[in-house]
């Protein structure tokens, strides 16, 4: 679940908060108890959207035997 960084408007708090990504945008209690926190726009917004490989796969080494290969070595 994604992290999500919220400011009070009334106490100027910043604070985070996990919440599901639907509800990312829904209102947030700050933890002095103000009703009207807003999200800020952070890095952390992104977590979990999008995971590309670290690295590509190695290639297989040239010149080996196949798992099909018969000979006896
Ligand atoms: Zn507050």
């Amino acid at each position: 679940m994604p992290l999500y960084e919220f400011r009070c408007r009334t106490c100027d708090e910043t604070f985070e908060l996990r919440r599901p990504m639907s509800e990312a945008s829904a209102p947030a209690t700050c933890p002095h108890g103000h009703d009207n926190a807003v999200r800020l726009l952070s890095a952390f917004a992104s977590v979990g959207a999008v995971s590309a490989p670290a690295s590509a796969p190695a290639a297989r080494p040239a010149g080996g035997c196949g798992a099909g290969c018969g000979c006896a070595h």
